[in-house]
């Protein structure tokens, strides 16, 4: 589904991604791990287009979104993104949050919406939130309302940045349950997470990140018993 070749960003003089080549198949769950730093953020960003890469080519679904002729704005609504901090619009209920994008994006009716809308809220277990305002809500259930706003657009790829590092120990777990839930309905994801836990239960795949460049893919027991390098050792020695 998404084939990366020999993708490079270049910040300045600063090379924070030095060649990356992977494919990742449609379904596949990857949890990307590594170091602060290592170039993880700035490759999910380029997966999207967020950031232009310097060099290398993506094709996704057998479109070249590298190429500069591709409409960008159409194929990112393909992708749905969840950060770190959730965004939600701040002076519209929940429901209002989720029934935005499709409403004005993708033309549906307001009942179209608010149906989809309520299904995705039963779906991250929030329904009874409809018609609260994201500050009466906790970190927890602002994350959940935001993977739930992406998901309204029906993408085809969810990439995840850091979504549970913004969150108190005790809230992680209730997003973490809504990603494996997304994972097992055949999502393809990427997921940047410190959660090793969770990338090893819920992945099929590991990347690891090391400045700048993809040095392991492995399925997560392989990765996790026995890293090939000595860097996915060292960070390994460190998290666990
Ligand atoms: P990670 O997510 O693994 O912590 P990032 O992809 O955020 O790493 O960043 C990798 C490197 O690129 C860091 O050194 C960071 O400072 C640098 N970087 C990221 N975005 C920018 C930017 N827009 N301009 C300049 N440097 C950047
Ligand atoms: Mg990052």
């Amino acid at each position: 589904m998404i084939n990366v070749e020999n993708v490079t960003k270049t910040f300045g003089k600063h090379e924070v991604l030095r060649g990356i080549t992977t494919t990742v198949e449609r379904g596949e769950v990857v949890a990307v791990i590594g170091p602060s730093g290592s170039g993880k953020s700035t490759f999910l960003r380029c997966l999207n287009l967020l950031e232009t890469p310097t060099e290398g080519r993506i094709t996704i679904d057998g479109t070249v979104v590298t190429d500069p002729a591709t409409n960008i704005v159409r194929f990112r609504q393909r992708i749905g993104m969840v950060f770190q901090h959730f965004n939600l619009f701040p002076h519209m209920s929940v429901i209002d949050n989720i029934m935005f994008a499709p409403m004005k994006v993708k033309g549906l009716s307001r009942e179209e919406a608010r149906a989809k809308a309520a299904a995705l809220l039963e779906r991250v277990g929030l329904a009874d939130k409809a018609d609260s305002f994201p500050s009466r809500l906790s970190g927890g259930q602002k994350q959940r309302i935001a993977i739930a706003r992406s998901l309204a657009m029906d993408p085809e790829i969810m990439l995840f940045d850091e979504p549970t590092s913004a969150l108190d120990p005790e809230m992680v777990k209730e997003v973490l349950e809504v990603l494996r839930g997304l994972a097992s309905s055949g999502m393809t994801m990427l997921i940047v997470t410190h959660e090793m836990k969770f990338a090893r239960e819920a992945a099929d795949t590991i990347y690891f990140l090391d400045d700048g460049r993809l040095i392991e893919q492995a399925p997560p027991a392989q990765f996790f018993e026995r890293p090939q390098s000595e860097r996915a050792q060292r960070f390994l020695e460190r998290v666990l």
